[in-house]
């Protein structure tokens, strides 16, 4: 039998009625098999237990203590979620040593390696008392499972660790456990079984993992919305909801705007082929989206769906001959790494290059390395513009502000001719003026790019046209 992950996050295990819902859908269905937990979400008025962890654990790096406060707050969180569920406080209390033996470790491990053991605690203890209420309170046959002890192997950095090919032979067993398997999402150990977290985010990608790993029929992953919309609602009056979507077109998608889940966790479901239905917990029975690598396409919806960002730069490099030059391209993006500035989107004629940049990606911002942050600089416009034509010898070298991108994305978009035609018609009938157009090498995206100087509105007036020219 092939069995159903399904995954919760914080929001999901923020509330005592969440807890319940998300055991009565394991009681329902007998093929959902493991429960991919993240630690304890927004409990109102307290912060998230991995914030909390991760302040907690950076004091007691730097002043020697673990804050008394910090951990009260912790314990909040818990009792407000599992002592409505019929878990006594002393019972929460147990488990909540685990974090108080965690904190004990400082001068045994590494900072970075103490970070992992004391923020991955959060998934642990919930996944722990989870595991109490759905066997002790629900009476179901569920069992909690520890990464470390299954062999849940991550190698790498110990706040951004990647899995390894003996960690997906290991998770291969957990088909075989008896009963429901509570699993806690975002920790796990490397070879010598010292602590390791994936990246913020992470417990999506260990339910991709797992589902990869025992081959699931299914991924699900359970929210507080009904699926994926095919625009922000709060540009275009009530966007057609996605029932299928591709993998491919959540990439262009997300690229844009469209935060669905952790980017880097659709890669090994979409390799073995896993479907991944995104869920409402609160209306279960609605289908949600399905994230697949093939789709049924509508003749009538070549466009799936479509993103858009404002406060963007378009960077114009012009240089004679710029085309004969071997690697001028990778010189101009080197520059933009070396400042740590992260770009979308290139566009190039035969002696021009033009780069959208995030405006923000100027200011000065944290670099993150797992949970861990760096700082870089505010970087001046000016200043970076005219090394980057000194270094190339270029001919000119612009930034200009206030552009928005829209992206415009849909499977059904490479069977249909004249698509770009109806773009462009719709947006030149509005008065509004591309300055950039660019579709993908996979006719899968088209990329126009839309000045705000005038109208800071250009770009979300250019979704609502689109929009209502595709799915109207
Ligand atoms: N709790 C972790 C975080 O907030 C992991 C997760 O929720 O996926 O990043």
């Amino acid at each position: 039998m092939r069995y159903i992950v399904a995954k919760f996050g914080g929001w999901a295990n923020a509330s005592a009625d969440r807890v319940k819902k998300a055991a009565d859908l394991f009681e329902s269905n007998p093929k959902r098999k493991i429960k991919v937990n993240s630690a304890i979400g927004k409990v109102e008025g307290l912060p998230k237990v991995t914030d909390l962890l991760i302040e907690g654990s950076e004091k007691a790096l730097s002043e020697g203590k673990f804050p008394d406060d910090i951990f009260e707050k912790i314990q909040l969180n818990h009792y407000a979620v599992f002592e409505p569920l019929g878990l006594s406080k002393n019972k929460i209390d147990e488990t909540l040593d685990i974090l108080r033996k965690y904190i004990a470790r400082k001068d045994e491990l590494s900072p970075d390696h103490y970070r992992a053991l004391v923020v991955g605690a959060g998934e642990e203890m919930f996944s722990r008392l989870d595991a109490i209420y759905m066997k002790e309170i629900r009476k179901l046959d569920a069992q909690y499972v520890d990464p470390r002890e299954i062999g849940h192997i991550l190698s790498g950095h110990p706040l951004d660790g990647k899995i390894t090919e003996e960690a997906y032979e290991n998770l291969a067993k957990l088909n075989d456990c008896k009963g429901i398997v509570v699993y806690p999402g975002f920790f796990a150990a490397d070879e010598k079984g010292l602590p390791m977290l994936y990246s913020r985010g992470g417990t999506d990608k260990t339910a991709a993992d797992i589902s990869a790993a025992i081959n699931a029929e299914i991924y699900e992953n359970w929210k507080d919305v009904d699926g994926i919309l095919s625009a922000d609602p709060r540009i275009v009056d009530h966007p057609e909801m996605m029932d299928e979507v591709t993998y491919k077109e959540i990439r262009e998608l997300s690229y844009i705007s469209f935060n669905v889940l952790h980017q880097e966790a659709m890669l090994p479901v979409m390799k073995a082929n896993i479907p991944i239905n995104l869920k409402n917990l609160l209306k279960p029975d609605s289908k949600g989206t399905m994230i697949v690598n093939e789709r049924r396409i509508k003749p009538d919806r070549p466009v799936i769906g479509i993103a858009h960002k404002e406060n963007m730069c378009f960077a114009i490099v012009e240089k004679i001959l710029m085309n004969e030059e071997i690697g001028f391209a990778e010189w101009l993006l080197s520059l933009f790494e070396e400042h740590q500035i992260n770009i979308e989107q290139i566009t190039t004629g035969i002696d021009s290059m033009s780069v959208i940049i995030p405006q923000k990606q100027f200011e000065q911002k944290t670099i993150h390395l797992g949970v861990m942050e760096g700082v870089r600089n505010k970087i001046d416009l000016d200043d970076f513009a005219a090394y980057v034509k000194k270094t190339l010898n270029a001919d000119s070298f612009i930034i200009k502000k206030n552009k928005a991108v829209v992206c415009v994305v849909g499977e059904g978009m490479r069977k249909s001719i004249g698509l770009t035609a109806r773009v462009a018609k719709v947006l030149a009938d509005n008065d509004i003026n591309m300055e950039i157009i660019d579709q993908g090498p996979s006719e899968r995206n088209i990329i126009i790019g839309v000045d705000c100087s005038k109208d800071p509105d250009a770009g979300k007036k250019a979704v609502n046209v689109i929009y209502n020219e595709f799915f109207k």
